[in-house]
């Protein structure tokens, strides 16, 4: 019996093992994903007040402060104003 109990010990350390095995080897088979096919985060877009270019907010100049900020494509439209 004191046999039967380590020997069904074993076993389930085995199938434990083995089955730890299975979703490493199914991991390292998986290719990591490639960072330039991941999409960037959707950027949000202002229009110049001059022109009506839109561009990304990041990439606006801004002119004024919360709540209308306004927004331009370049200095130089920034310095004529909005049309
Ligand atoms: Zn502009």
């Amino acid at each position: 019996m004191k046999y039967l109990l380590v020997l069904l010990v074993i076993v389930i350390a085995v199938g434990v093992w083995r089955k730890r095995r299975r979703v490493e080897h199914l991991k390292a088979q998986r290719p990591a994903p490639r960072r330039e096919n991941r999409l960037q985060p959707p950027q949000d877009m202002v229009a110049c007040a001059h022109c009506g270019l839109h561009l990304p907010r990041s990439d606006a100049l801004v002119l004024g402060a919360s709540p209308r900020p306004e927004y331009y494509c370049s200095a130089e439209h920034r310095a004529q104003g909005p049309a």
